[in-house]
């Protein structure tokens, strides 16, 4: 006994180390486990060694590092195409509807979070802004029902859902929720919204009110007469402020999310092999050279087969006969974490921008034996309120 853990004897450990990782449970977790009962030394460095090299566990790997972000395009005009989410502040459920042209924000009250209730709210926003080409939601089931696809039908707009195998994200929407949410939450939510409304998006430089309506709106701020007669803001300003604000914040999310240049390998190196198609990181492989593109190299697999494989789809792990614990893409330090999430935010959802060392599918992804599909699929973040 040491400090109430049973001490393990050496010709025991091995069994052990096996029945801690039972339900293959990653390196954090295996060690707390392990450290309720037993003790021996190095029981640590060994849980860690052991979990690395588990090969169910470098199978499941999620995918490496964060996809680089792409961002949409504007819509060509206001209200065209919109996000819808629901939220809870303090037990009440609020529909958020948000205009990805001007980020003009809906909210309203829903007594009951029926598909029933939503079709309500959203008919009467639809009264007061006309209806949108393009609704954007969640797979929430106010969403997911009959109801609402027979509501879009006779309304005539296309509904898209972000789902795992169509990664259409809800970005815009789950960001106004975010905004939605402080405003619900302050003394005069009213105001707050007309706040919000009448206060100029900083990336396009133009408020919600002036992109929907072509004119400030009067709040409590003084202003000039001249402000609320209607003049337009030009819609190539818009959109050029727009590109040149996504731009940047792509470039600075690929940079904070590290969608970068993975480490480069050298011939010898363990890895294992996983392409869009593969669901699993089932395929191991010994690096043998680099293939003359960037970040591509020829790998042969167990089977003898040799292939051209981008680095993205490279996952280095350790060797079999010796403890490597610095190079590792096999993270150990944070296998709770699962597939790369969506961005959370908005409009810098989907192309533009690709930071430069993000392997793509160029020529180095056809693999010389295999053809194989390499896009990658995200499942898109679920907003979790
Ligand atoms: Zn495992």
């Amino acid at each position: 006994m040491r400090n109430q853990k049973i001490v393990i004897p050496a010709s025991m450990r091995a069994e052990i180390i096996k029945k801690i990782h039972d339900g293959h449970q990653g390196v954090t977790k295996c060690r707390e486990r392990a450290n309720q009962s037993i003790w021996w030394p190095g029981l640590s460095t060994e849980i860690n060694d052991f979990v690395k090299r588990c090969g169910h566990c470098q199978e499941r790997r999620s995918t490496q590092r964060k996809e680089p972000l792409k961002s949409t395009p504007l819509p060509q005009y206001p209200w065209q195409k919109i996000g819808c989410d629901l939220c809870e502040v303090k037990g009440s459920t609020y529909i958020v509807m948000v205009d990805y042209y001007s980020r003009y924000i809906e909210i309203a009250y829903i007594r009951t979070p029926t598909s029933q209730s939503v079709i309500l709210k959203m008919k009467d926003v639809f009264a007061r802004w006309g209806v949108p080409e393009t609704v954007l939601s969640d797979n929430g089931p106010q969403f997911a029902s009959q109801e609402f696809s027979a509501f879009a039908t006779s309304a005539q707009f296309i509904h898209q859902t972000s789902s795992p195998y169509y990664p259409v994200s809800n970005g815009e929407a789950e960001r106004a929720v975010q905004t939605a949410k402080k405003i619900i939450a302050c003394e005069d939510p009213f105001s707050a919204l007309q706040s919000y409304r009448a206060t100029p998006i900083p990336s396009i430089r133009y408020s919600p009110t002036q992109l929907m309506m072509g004119r400030q709106i009067r709040t409590s701020l003084p202003t000039i007469t001249s402000q609320f007669v209607p003049r337009w803001p030009a819609p190539l300003d818009v959109v050029r402020n727009d590109e040149r604000a996504k731009a940047t914040y792509t470039r600075d999310y690929n940079k904070r999310n590290g969608a970068r240049e993975l480490r480069e390998l050298q011939p010898g190196d363990k890895v294992r092999v996983k392409t869009a198609t593969d669901d699993k990181w089932s395929n191991p492989a010994t690096v043998t050279s680099r293939a003359g593109y960037p970040r591509s190299y020829i790998v042969e697999a167990e089977n003898g087969g040799v292939y051209r494989r981008n680095r993205q789809h490279l996952l280095k792990v350790p060797h079999d006969n010796h403890i490597d614990v610095s190079t590792p893409d096999v993270d150990v330090s944070s296998d709770e974490q699962e597939a790369p999430a969506m961005p959370e935010t908005s409009h810098a959802t989907r192309k533009s921008s690709e930071p430069k060392g993000v392997a793509r599918d160029q020529p180095d992804d056809k693999p010389s034996a295999v053809r194989r599909s390499s896009r990658a699929v995200v499942p898109p973040k679920r907003l979790d309120l």
